[in-house]
């Protein structure tokens, strides 16, 4: 016997159970986001790795530690998307979609890469799905967008989820508040760690991401972001307060969120929940305003906001159901008479299973019977050799346990009303 294989660390596979709940959690949020007009684009799941190197910021841990980048035969320098962001923009500009009427409402869903430590909830390959906005600058969309990731997150049963809100300001007034928050920080620099020492001097707002404890604790009355805010900012950020007012949704302002990076401006945000199958508290879904990303990345300066939710998180949890057994399960003690019914019940979208004994010769009724329970079907549809000597078949209900006979041709009408199509 040959050694078996084993999968890559860091990945992991889905199976049927869990793909079911997959299936209903995607198209319960694709639901959600189609009923506000966002369309879907599927882009590669592989660039070219200068896309992220601009796109997601070289100064970032993702860029620096955490990419799947590798030489093709060719010699170009590939990588695995760590994000879906960047790859979007890159379609929206060489697609010309920047000519299309603004704004361009888009989400994308699919598999993410990144070198992480492997822990709980945390693989390298990860499913995000996600929604931009291109080409608006006014706050109701920064409204709109949020929203929906609330309704995404309502939608699949998610509810100890608070929404963290805050703006960092622009290219006029950030620099006002990165210079104050450097003049409160420099007397603690010999408390805070290396890298915290080396934010510092290239991006101090990244320091407020740093997870490290005891950089956390010295992080106390820094100054607010929201107070050194531009006029025009200002506006913005009351503009945002008063949309979700007024559809009531309640934020809690949290002025130490922040999005180091240049390119990201005003509005971020975070839904965290409390829910404690995921330990301690976590971020199901995360966005921003970046509106000088498209700038970055080749096209011309361009307003834009989106989110990325994990749906590994949000799949613990949802209330999404583990799948169910077909609707109805053939017995026979023919088993082309069990196939000819289930393709008859199938093809009036009616889902139905048969036995195929391992030994290819039919299995005993007693034991198709047992095998029909153990799937979790509705009925069973069952013609031994009296049912075919009179051109008839039982139906037997799974949960009453009531059986009927009926003439074969009335198969189909029988169910009619009575089961369904699976819901996806
Ligand atoms: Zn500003
Ligand atoms: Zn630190």
């Amino acid at each position: 016997m040959s050694e078996l294989i084993g999968a890559p660390r860091g990945v992991y596979d889905i199976l049927p159970e869990e793909a079911e709940q997959w299936q209903w959690l995607e198209s319960r949020l694709k639901h959600v986001i189609h009923l506000a007009a966002y369309r879907e684009i599927r882009v590669p799941i592989f660039e070219n790795t200068d896309l992220f190197k601009r796109g997601v910021g070289e100064t970032t841990d993702i860029v620096n530690k955490e990419m799947y980048t590798f030489l093709d035969k060719s010699d170009r320098s590939i990588t695995l998307r760590p994000e879906g962001t960047a790859g979007v923009v890159r379609a929206y500009l060489s697609n010309g979609m920047h000519r299309l009427t603004p704004p361009v409402k888009l989400w994308y869903f699919g598999p993410m890469f990144r070198y992480e430590r492997t822990q709980a909830g945390r693989q390298r390959q990860f499913h995000q799905i996600g929604i931009e906005a291109l080409g608006s600058s006014g706050p109701a969309i920064d409204a709109e967008v949020i929203l929906i990731a609330n309704d995404c997150l309502e939608a699949v049963g998610i509810k100890d989820c608070r929404l963290e809100l805050n703006s960092i300001g622009c290219t006029d007034c950030r620099p006002r508040y990165r210079d104050l928050l450097r003049q409160t920080l420099e007397p603690k620099l010999p408390l805070l760690c290396e890298d915290c020492k080396e934010r510092f001097e290239r991006n101090p707002l990244r320091m407020l991401d740093c997870k490290v404890e005891t950089c956390q604790a010295q992080f106390v009355n820094l100054p607010s972001t929201i107070a050194e805010l531009c006029q025009p900012c200002k506006e913005h950020w009351d503009g945002l307060l008063s949309a979700l007012e007024q559809t009531g949704l309640k934020p809690v302002l949290n002025d130490r969120l922040v999005r180091g990076l240049d390119y990201y401006c005003r509005t971020v945000f975070e839904f965290i929940t409390t829910d404690k199958r995921l330990g301690a508290q976590s971020t199901v879904c995360a966005g921003g305003r970046y509106d000088y990303l498209i700038e970055t990345l080749g096209g011309t300066r361009t307003p834009a906001i989106g989110w990325a939710m994990g749906l590994e998180r949000v799949r613990i949890i949802s209330d999404a159901p583990s799948g169910s057994g077909p609707s109805v399960f053939a017995v026979s003690c023919d088993e082309k008479a069990a196939l000819s019914i289930a393709t008859r019940l199938r093809r009036e979208g009616i889902s139905c299973d048969l036995d195929f004994a391992p030994s290819g010769k039919p299995r005993g009724l007693g034991k198709q019977m047992e095998k029909a329970n153990k799937t979790g079907a509705r009925f069973a549809v069952i013609q031994g050799e009296d049912e075919l000597a009179s051109n008839t078949i039982s139906i037997k209900d799974m949960k009453s346990g009531e059986q009927t006979r009926i003439p074969a041709q009335e198969l189909v009408p029988f169910f009619s009303g009575k089961v369904g199509t699976p819901a996806n």
